[in-house]
């Protein structure tokens, strides 16, 4: 008898197990609209030639493989903050950003959800009312509570804006408010910049530390610079808070574990104190970060060619995106005779579209249509070519009845 006996069958992961039931379907229409991952018009998965490049330069002038030291890359570093707030920004010419490199988007959750638990203890997260899935596994490893503000409002299947105020209102002061920066995951549903003003009163009213996850920027709209406008909103008002990032969707550089984590302070002496934190914890974790993907970040902003190649790439992107958007929405009205009101899909942004399906509704996409989607209603249309959107409008009209 094993002397692990005593462990179970983990449940496969709600998003990377659509995946592998995808891999093991052989219809020839089947559809993986589950991982947000970009993939071309053929649905093959895409390298942006800038990645290509910035990998030649690094050959080029052949870089060795010395460890990083543990807050990474100082080259990526300060790219990536410049990236999120604005080179010029009065935050970093004050230098009160503390940015350590951490292993793309969820490592560096990851690091700000240890960080809240070791000195704001007892401090809850709150996290939006559907949210990405790992959120609550990231803060429940970490031991951090967290309870939910209302986000989604499936009548209109759009924000629920009300509630979400209400909601953060009713916190207890000084708790983490956990938002998505553009192209809230999953519902594409994101507040108007009128509304991230109204967000940022409560936030400061009740004392509350915005925490936002940034996973699209550049991506969302197809501009780095309005991706980035709910943060720089904040961060322009003087207030402290965390930003996590990912370069996962944005440089497709999913599987190189490239983001990091900020945290904007009221001072640079206190920034300081807070990156040696952070690198106390990154430490026993996992040493030191990957110096791949932050090579190809830093090479990318750092030759203004390749800067804007990169632009253009996103812009691509993000353009395919909405066109299938559109695709879809024509497809769905042009079929659906009754008088449903499926404007939401044109009006929600980014990677993903919320269907309003439900379980049962998602299920019977996958079973009877091949196509293979999270059960909370959430389809990827970076997974979808024009080709196949007639078909996924047939697919979502019969399930809905
Ligand atoms: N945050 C959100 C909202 C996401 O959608 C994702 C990826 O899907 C991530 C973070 C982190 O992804 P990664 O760890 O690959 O950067």
């Amino acid at each position: 008898v094993s002397k692990f006996n005593e462990l179970t069958m983990a449940p496969p992961d709600p998003i990377l197990g659509v995946s592998e039931a995808f891999r093991a379907d052989t219809h020839e229409m089947k559809l993986n609209l589950g991982v947000g991952a970009y993939r071309t018009e053929d649905l093959q998965p895409y390298v942006l030639d800038v990645v290509k490049k910035a990998e030649n330069l690094m050959l080029e002038r052949g870089e060795n493989k010395e460890y990083l030291p543990i807050e990474g890359l100082a080259a990526f570093n300060k790219a990536t903050a410049e990236l999120l707030f604005g080179a010029e920004s009065v935050v970093l010419q004050q230098q009160r950003v503390a940015t350590v490199q951490g292993l793309s988007g969820t490592g560096s959750l990851r690091l700000a959800a240890v960080l809240i638990e070791r000195y704001f203890p007892g401090a809850k997260v709150l996290i939006s009312a559907p949210t990405w899935g790992n959120h609550k596994n990231i803060f429940n490893d970490a031991g951090v509570p967290w309870s939910e503000y209302r986000y989604y409002d499936p009548k209109t299947v759009g924000l629920d804006f009300d509630g979400m105020i209400s909601d953060i209102k009713a916190a207890p002061a000084g708790s983490f408010v956990l938002l998505h920066g553009c192209a809230h995951n999953p519902t594409g549903i994101d507040p108007t910049p009128e509304q991230w003003e109204v967000i940022a009163d409560v936030i400061q009213e009740k004392n509350h530390i915005p925490f936002f996850d940034v996973a699209y920027q550049g991506f969302a709209s197809g501009s780095l610079d309005e991706d980035a406008s709910s943060v720089r909103l904040f961060a322009d008002r003087g207030m402290e808070l965390l930003v996590a990032q990912s370069y996962s969707k944005n440089l497709g550089l999913y599987s190189e574990r490239i983001g990091a984590i900020n945290v904007v302070c009221s001072s640079s002496e206190v920034a300081q104190r807070v990156k040696s934190q952070l690198k106390r914890i990154a430490r026993p974790m996992y040493s030191n970060p990957p110096i791949h993907g932050a090579r190809i970040v830093a090479n990318v902003v750092g030759s203004p060619d390749l800067f804007n190649e990169w632009k253009e790439e996103m812009a691509v992107m993000a353009g395919r995106i909405k066109s299938v958007r559109k695709k879809l929405y024509d497809s769905i009205t042009e079929k659906e005779k009754t008088s449903k009101d499926w404007s939401f899909i044109l009006k929600q942004i980014g990677m993903f579209s919320f269907t309003g399906l439900n379980k049962a509704q998602s299920e019977n996409m996958t079973s009877k249509w091949h196509v293979y989607m999270t059960k909370d209603g959430r389809i990827s249309l970076a997974g979808l070519s024009a080709a196949k959107c007639d078909y996924l409008a047939d697919a979502i009209i019969d399930s809905y009845h």
